[in-house]
């Protein structure tokens, strides 16, 4: 058995090598991450460019993932990259980008006036904490309540305040412009609030780009059926979800976001801080084992690294760690369909019911093998949201399908050539089976197919298969 939950892996100074990228993808990173709150264009395509080539060498699917900031507000940049906050200092937080010093510092998109006295301020996911003195003439004086390391561009949250942000801003629309050029697979968006937040993204996103809503405020958690409506995926954002709720009700909310997301067959991705101690040490706390197994069995499509791969010093060996923490929560008695997963209503309502077909015929059969074709890849997705035992081998001519499987649970992408009818889809499928000794002469297997081939949506076929057996004739399973 092939590990199933895929691995999201976000891209840094650490690992901004062609090589380093290819050890990555060996270790098991399936999506690479390009943040959009950090790098330059520059660094972006170039890690675009090492990904392609890495993934193609090494004959695997990569997909890529545009990060985009959103109407998040950050601290401008310090010299050396950092600074400290004395717990008890008082600064003056100023407006802009620029570099702050001593005493002072800048915040992207403040609003002064609207800050009140003893109004919060969070930053870096809740690590440093101040409180509003007095905002006055467009700056504002605040307390250091509890200090810590500042790291250029960390997040600033005003719990309780109301700002006025635009959902989608001027960076993220020339984000999303630059996104579409480069081919991105997928866009996941910050801090979105609603359904409509979602449509303005996908306007300005590459044409049929999925889009996954960082689920990581308070009113987007509360409207978080609206945006599903929308989203391709949900992403629960730990680390600002964690500072806009609280830390201690973001188990509560990973579970039911991922619930919620998988009833809807969306991708989910659960993220921040899963293996955070290898950011440093080569080895993680069996507190983030534990972290990363139990975000496996509330539902997962992926799970994430941030800090890991970005900055951290045991990148390759994080990846390879999750992979197999990943494969072990698997191999437990609770992985599986939930009860939450009855029948998925989705667009693709033959494919849907195909795969729910597949999926109980492949458990009920004790079989280990599904195959699927699929041009948009919604087949692909929903045989995996129906969470089968068997490892589901998804054909498809679209390069860009084969690299959004790459996100699906369970499914190993392959690409195959257009065929004329569905016995040559099943024999090309069969040939290569056998040929990669994942199957035996005689083994069955589920097959799900469309008629007539070559067209999105067509899925209306299921076919119990015997290996071997001649294409045309009736397997014997
Ligand atoms: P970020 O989002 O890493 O872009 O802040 C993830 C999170 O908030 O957990
Ligand atoms: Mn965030």
């Amino acid at each position: 058995m092939r590990r199933k939950t895929k691995i999201i892996a976000t891209m840094g100074p650490a690992v901004a090598s062609f090589e380093r990228i290819t050890e990555l993808i060996d270790a098991g990173m399936n999506v690479a991450r390009l943040n959009f709150s950090h790098g330059t264009y520059e660094t972006h395509s170039q890690f675009a460019e090492w990904i392609t080539e890495a993934a193609e060498r090494l004959d695997r699917p990569v997909a890529i993932l545009q990060d985009i900031q959103g109407p998040r507000i950050r601290v401008g940049t310090f010299p050396g990259g950092s600074a400290v906050l004395e717990t008890g200092e008082e600064v003056t937080l100023h407006p802009g980008e620029a570099e702050g010093g001593p005493g002072h510092l800048y915040i992207e998109n403040l609003e002064t006036a609207a800050l009140a006295e003893g109004a919060p301020i969070l930053m870096a996911d809740g690590l440093v904490h101040l409180e509003t003195i007095y905002a006055k003439s467009g700056t504002v004086r605040a307390k250091v309540i509890e200090g810590g390391v500042l790291r250029d561009h960390k997040g600033v949250a005003f719990p309780g305040t109301l700002l006025d942000v635009p959902a989608v801003t001027l960076k993220d629309e020339a984000d999303l412009a630059f996104g579409a050029e480069l081919g991105v697979d997928f866009v996941a968006a910050s801090f979105v609030s609603s359904g409509e937040d979602i449509r303005r993204v996908r306007k300005l996103a590459g044409p049929n780009t999925p889009i996954i809503a960082k689920i990581e405020s308070a009113v987007g958690y509360a409207n978080l059926d609206d945006i599903l409506e929308e989203a391709a995926g949900a992403m629960v954002a730990r680390g600002d979800l964690g500072v806009e709720l609280s830390f201690s009700s973001v188990p509560r909310a990973q579970k039911d976001i991922l619930r919620r997301t998988n009833a809807k067959a969306r991708s989910s991705i659960t993220a921040t801080e899963m293996l955070e101690s290898m950011t440093t040490s080569p080895r993680p706390t069996r507190a983030e084992v534990t972290d990363v197994s139990s975000a496996v069995l509330d539902g997962s499509d992926a799970v994430m690294l941030s800090a890991e791969t970005a900055i951290g010093k045991y990148p390759v060996r994080t990846v390879a760690a999750m992979s197999r923490i990943c494969y072990e929560a698997e191999q437990s008695p609770g992985y599986g369909r939930g009860p939450e997963i009855e029948f998925l209503e989705d667009r693709a309502r033959f494919a849907s019911a195909i795969a729910q077909g597949c999926v109980d015929a492949a458990a009920n059969l004790g079989l280990r093998v599904i195959v699927a074709f699929t041009e948009s890849g919604s087949t692909g997705r929903l045989i995996s949201k129906y969470r089968p035992r068997a490892d589901i081998y998804a054909y498809t001519p679209e390069p860009r399908t084969y690299r959004r499987m790459a996100m699906y649970a369970g499914v190993t992408p392959l690409m195959f050539g257009r065929v004329k009818s569905t016995d040559e889809m099943f024999s090309y499928a069969e040939k290569y089976l056998l040929e990669a000794e994942i199957v035996h002469l005689g083994e069955g297997v589920v097959m799900a197919a469309g008629i007539p081939p070559n067209q999105s949506a067509s899925t209306n076929i299921l076919k119990l298969h015997s290996v071997g057996s001649t294409t045309t004739g009736v397997g014997s399973g």
